[in-house]
Order: C-alpha cells, then sequence, then structure tokens
C-alpha cells in the first residue's frame, strides 16, 4: 500500500502477524523534532513491512530515503544531503521484552496496542544526519566576503561556531 500520509501509529499485532506493508512519503510537517536540526526537503520515502519467525520478535523491517538541507559548518551556506537507510526495527510490549531483544534490532515499545510510527521514523532520521555537515568543497559559486576590514569585526570561527549553538538552542 502506498500511501501519501503515514500514518501516526499503526497497530503493533496486526500489522506483523498479517504480514502488511506500507510506503509513504515523508511529509516535513510531521517532523518537527526533526526540522530543528535540518529541513526535509520533499520526496523522502519511507517502505516497511512487518514479520514475525514462529516464536521470533515482532519485526519492522524497510528503508528510509530522503533529501535534506543543512547549514555547512565552515562556510555557513545551504549544504545538501541524500540519506538512504535501514530500518530494523523490534517491536517490544514491555521493558523485559526489550532487555532480550536481538540486538540488530531498535526497540521500538507498543503502547495500548500500537506503535508511535513518525516518531520511530523520526528517530531514525535523526540518527542519519551528518555530525559535522560540510561541502566537499566550499566553492559552490561562494566566496568569502573580499572587502577588507578591520580584523576585530570579523567573526573568529570560533564566534560563529558559539553564535550557531546559541541558535540551536539547548
Ligand atoms: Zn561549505
Amino acid at each position: 500500500m502506498f500511501s501519501d500520509t503515514l500514518p501516526e501509529h499503526l497497530n503493533a499485532n496486526r500489522f506483523v502477524e498479517a504480514r502488511e506493508s506500507l510506503s509513504g512519503v515523508l511529509q516535513p510537517e510531521h517532523y518537527k523534532r526533526f526540522a530543528e536540526m535540518a529541513t526535509l526537503l520533499a520526496g523522502g520515502q519511507v517502505s516497511i513491512s512487518g514479520f514475525r519467525d514462529p516464536y521470533g520478535p515482532r519485526k519492522v523491517v524497510g528503508e528510509i530515503r530522503c533529501g535534506v538541507e543543512m547549514t555547512c559548518q565552515r562556510c555557513l551556506q545551504p549544504v545538501r544531503f541524500d540519506l538512504a537507510g535501514p530500518i530494523a526495527w523490534g517491536l517490544v510490549f514491555s521493558e523485559a521484552e526489550m532487555q532480550n531483544l536481538d540486538k540488530a534490532l531498535d526497540p521500538i515499545l507498543v503502547e495500548d496496542g500500537e506503535f508511535l510510527l513518525r516518531q520511530a521514523i523520526e528517530d531514525e532520521l535523526v540518527l542519519l544526519l551528518p555530525i559535522m555537515p560540510m561541502h566537499d568543497a566550499c566553492d559552490s559559486g561562494w566566496t568569502p566576503d573580499p572587502e577588507p576590514g578591520d580584523a576585530s569585526e570579523r567573526e573568529s570561527p570560533f564566534a560563529v561556531l558559539t553564535q550557531l549553538k546559541n541558535e540551536q538552542g539547548p
């Protein structure tokens, strides 16, 4: 099933036992926490499928693909990245089940029979982000301000970093 909107939550048992599959587009307005770190570009997609081996964990596997725009930490101009990563979730119904889960799976807690799909996707998106976003080469039509000026008026790289940190909040 392809959906324009990925649901906020899914019925965990049904999705796994019926081996359901779901694909949908990432709508930037659904990922507010992520939006504080990067701009999600239109066209991102997620595909997931549920299944379970006899007596095994309830699994949801799939992949995420999307483009994002961030601020280059070197030249402070926008820089784009294509992100892609696998999804390997293990749906767990209790803390104990979480402890025993196969380490290859990321635990997703099921509450009231549902798991929070968009929240789980957002966690994956955050993990895919580069820690230090930078252009391969900062020369994409942008050059440093050629105006000669008093060195004290220029912001040091450290001042810029501090300013960025402050803008990004706590
Ligand atoms: Zn750059």
